[in-house]
């Protein structure tokens, strides 16, 4: 049951880092209307099951006004929002609260702040800076910090999981910047998905094209095409050309039901699933989108 819409309200960011899963940056494009906004809102209350609307990227607050008043709006309709940024508008403290307090007033459930080593290196950044504006605001905050990969030393390893610890999803530009020495373990181990529930989504994520994601680049439908709660509520796993040899045997299913070239071995499940999804974008153009989430103009 899909209780949870997140906004990719524009793909654009100020950074490029090297673990982002969409390719976002300073000239990515895709950036939502407010009528978009308003449409998909709608449509969130049509479906009648959800009930939290959160806005990312990218970085929405690069479109600070539409951000705002796509809050509103959804809090007009009784969802509540949550909110992830890198907080690059905290030069000071006092500054960010300048961004933060129109929030406050609105009312918001959750601000997730990214605080970690591929958005910022120095001890007082504008992370800890936008948390502690938000903290005295009584702003309901939190941060995620991903780490770098790690070669992980547990000799416990399952089949199927990777040796590499630390956090990074191997998708998007993590696969293009990440990889490179990393340890990896033969393609057929990766038998399921191991953090979608491809079957039964709780929450998709919408970006400015229509897409509707089940993961980053793997699509629904498009709700510019198909109204959102049409495509949610005839959406049928097993009717999905992906989703259907994922859940039957994870990427190596995927890989083995197109014959997709491959490698012999991968870091994780998706560092396979990325590879194979990526080479099959011109087959499926409806379900494989955008393509600038897999590095592809
Ligand atoms: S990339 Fe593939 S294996 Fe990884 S979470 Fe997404 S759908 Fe699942």
């Amino acid at each position: 049951m899909l209780t949870g819409i997140h906004f990719l309200l524009t793909y654009k960011c100020a950074f490029a880092c090297n673990h982002c899963f969409v390719f976002s940056s300073p000239s990515a494009e895709g950036t939502f209307t407010l009528a978009q906004v308003r449409q998909v809102l709608e449509q969130a209350r049509t479906l009648g099951t959800v009930k939290m609307i959160y806005f990312e990227g990218g970085e929405a607050f690069l479109f600070y006004p539409l951000m705002l008043e796509s809050i509103r709006r959804a809090r007009a309709l009784g969802f509540e929002v949550g909110i992830v940024t890198n907080a690059y508008f905290a030069t000071t403290e006092e500054d960010a609260a300048l961004w933060l307090q129109p929030l406050a007033e609105i009312g918001i459930a959750d601000l997730s702040v990214s605080d970690d080593a591929f958005h910022f290196d120095d001890q007082d950044n504008p992370a800890k800076r936008a948390r502690r504006a938000a903290q005295k605001l009584g702003l309901p905050v939190g941060s995620i910090c991903i780490e770098p990969p790690t070669v992980a030393t547990n000799t416990q390893r399952k089949k199927g999981e990777p040796v590499v610890g630390g956090g990074v999803m191997f998708r998007g530009r993590a696969v293009e910047k990440l990889i490179t020495g990393l340890p990896r373990v033969a393609w057929e181990e990766f038998v399921e998905c191991p953090h979608e529930e491809l079957g039964n989504p709780d929450r998709v994520h919408l970006d400015a094209y229509g897409n509707v994601h089940l993961c980053q680049g793997l699509s629904m439908g498009n709700a510019w095409q198909t109204p959102l709660s049409t495509l949610v509520t005839q959406y049928r796993a097993s009717a999905h050309p992906i989703v259907a040899p994922l859940l039957n045997g994870g990427p190596a299913q995927l890989v083995r039901a197109f014959d997709v070239p491959h490698e012999n071995a991968y870091v994780d499940a998706c560092h396979l699933c990325y590879r194979a999804r990526q080479a099959l974008l011109d087959r499926f153009p409806e379900y494989l989108a955008p393509r600038q989430v897999y590095g592809v103009a």
